[in-house]
């Protein structure tokens, strides 16, 4: 099953992504995590993506489109996989069809923005494997490391609440025109993502089987 996942930050994609990938046995293609493994590692395009990334604006879509590209060649896709984080952008998406790809499900996750602002300055993430965290909603049990790997839990630059302010902007005015753009293809389905993970987990598995 190829499955895009839709949302503004902090509706909990990258969560409901792991649960998924773990359920239906398929890799997590995370653009933000590639990003920023890539900035972490200087790779050029890390080195191009940064500044964009910091301030909260998108990184270039030839950069990310480049990435995922390589990324879907990899023989653990073959049977499917399930994107976060992208497509972003009308252009993005269109990319994707130029790729080739076929995609089944299109997962959007609604969130009012007011709980979104509430949700991102609150998350810790860590530094090593990536893993997000919430200092009220889901803590670790290890404090300021992480349960999976022990590396440290930090606040991503980009989770500063004028940065916050500036992606929800962005998420309004570039990335909800997807949704007419899936919507018009008939693979839409909204999920309401207001509650527990427990029980948003549940909501998205049975989007899937719908
Ligand atoms: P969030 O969904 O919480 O904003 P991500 O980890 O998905 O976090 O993305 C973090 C940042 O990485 C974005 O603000 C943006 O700068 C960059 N990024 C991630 N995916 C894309 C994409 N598909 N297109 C452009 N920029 C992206
Ligand atoms: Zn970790």
């Amino acid at each position: 099953m190829k499955i895009i996942l839709l949302g503004a930050p902090g509706t909990g994609k990258g969560t409901q992504a792991e649960k998924i990938c773990a359920h239906c046995h398929i890799p997590q293609i995370s653009t933000g995590n590639i990003i920023r493994e890539a900035m972490k590692t200087k790779t050029p395009a890390g080195q191009k993506a940064q500044d964009f990334v910091n301030s909260g604006k998108l990184v270039p879509d030839e950069v990310v489109i480049e990435m995922v590209d390589d990324r879907l060649k990899q023989p653990d896709c073959a049977n499917g996989f399930i994107l976060d984080g992208f497509p972003r952008t009308v252009p993005q998406a269109q990319a994707l069809e130029s790729m080739g790809v076929h995609i089944d499900k299109v997962l959007d996750i609604e969130v009012p923005d007011q709980e979104i602002m509430q949700r991102l300055t609150g998350r810790r993430v860590c530094a090593e494997c990536g893993s997000t965290y919430h200092i009220q909603f889901n803590p670790s049990q290890k404090g300021e490391n992480c349960d999976k790997c022990g590396g440290q839990l930090i606040v991503r630059k980009d989770d500063q609440p004028e940065t916050v302010t500036q992606r929800l902007q962005v998420y309004h005015d570039q990335t909800e025109p997807l949704k007419d753009f899936y919507q018009a293809k008939g693979n839409l389905v909204m999920v309401e993502g207001v509650g527990t993970v427990e029980e948003i987990t549940a909501r998205t598995l049975s989007a899937l089987e719908a």
